[in-house]
């Protein structure tokens, strides 16, 4: 197998493209991370001035450290313990002279925060501010998106919508609320929490493009239909805008993981989360059966449809 199924979209199509094209020449794509001999799992993404961050926003150090742990989070999303991070930064000419090392302090704070070290990098001037961060880990157990199975329960940890609030608070001319600006400024990976539920999970994911589009690459990598009950889903405090849950679902960015479990595991695991990291392990739905990939959301009972955040709409 050269490619892990992925969900429905535009960007996706491209990246199946890509794996087309590749053929022979890529390995493994469209998981998390790359698994690599001697348990060393890989993983890179980029964060874009204009796309995922605005300068009138975001401190430097802040856009540093959430570029990095947005990488990081998909180390949380195998299970693997952080190692290495690496940046390539481009900044557009003209900008303050000390604009990359206040982007690399918030880098070096988020890597320090998980147990990494920054190791290396690259800098360049550019038209747009980039920061292209690439993160190695290693997992004894590294869990995949393609192992979920009929019977198993679907669990997500934290709480869901907080940084589309802020993103939605800043695009209407507004300011979010300090809980809202913090969850899109301050996301943390869950590194502790990935490689805890790595010991009993089938399938994890991470959550960057929201529950919407990312519970749709777990069922397709695992050949299963999962139904999510977004009556369950845990609402962060800060979004208040429309109907909570399907803002909550909708929301991108979150960074917190969606973790398939054997039954009556989860119970177990929860306290135990709680009690070590306090975050929260909230169950959200089931995997019901064999399927190309079907997520079927409820709300309030019905059926409602949900797109995950899209970049070439
Ligand atoms: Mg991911």
């Amino acid at each position: 197998v050269t490619a892990t199924p992925l969900g429905p979209g535009p960007e996706f199509d491209r990246i199946r493209a890509i794996a087309q094209a590749l053929g022979g020449a890529a390995a493994g794509l469209g998981d998390d991370c790359a698994f690599l001999p001697g348990g060393w799992c890989a993983s890179t993404d980029a964060s874009i001035e204009g796309i995922h961050f605005r300068f009138d926003w975001l401190s430097a150090e802040e856009i540093g450290w959430r570029a990095t742990m947005a990488a990081l989070s998909d180390l949380a999303a195998v299970g693997a313990e952080a190692e290495a991070v690496l940046v390539a930064l481009a900044v557009r000419p003209g900008s303050p002279n000390d604009l990359p090392t206040r982007l690399m302090i918030g880098a070096g704070e988020a890597a320090n925060a998980v147990g990494a070290r920054v190791v290396g990098g690259d800098l360049n001037a550019g038209p747009t501010t980039t920061l292209a961060v690439t993160v190695l880990g290693r997992a004894t157990r590294p869990i995949r998106r393609s192992g979920a199975a009929p019977g198993n329960e679907l669990w997500v940890t934290g709480r869901l919508g907080g940084a589309r609030a802020a993103w939605q608070a800043w695009e209407a001319g507004g300011a979010p609320s300090a809980e809202a600006r913090a969850r899109f400024a301050h996301p943390i990976a869950r590194i502790a929490a990935g490689r805890r539920l790595a010991t009993q999970a089938t399938a994890m994911i991470d959550l960057s493009d929201g529950l919407a589009g990312d519970a749709g690459h777990l069922a397709s990598a695992s050949g299963v239909r999962v139904v999510v009950d977004l009556d369950r889903l845990p609402i962060d405090p800060a979004v208040t805008a429309g109907d909570p849950a399907l803002a909550a679902a909708a929301g991108g960015e979150d960074y917190e993981l969606l973790v398939a479990l054997p039954g009556q595991v989860g119970e177990r695991l929860g306290p135990e989360l709680k009690t070590a990291l306090d975050l929260d392990l909230t169950r959200i739905g089931v995997v019901d059966s064999p399927s190309a990939g079907e997520v079927l959301f409820l709300r309030l009972g019905q059926p409602v449809s949900l797109e995950g955040f899209n970049h070439f709409r």
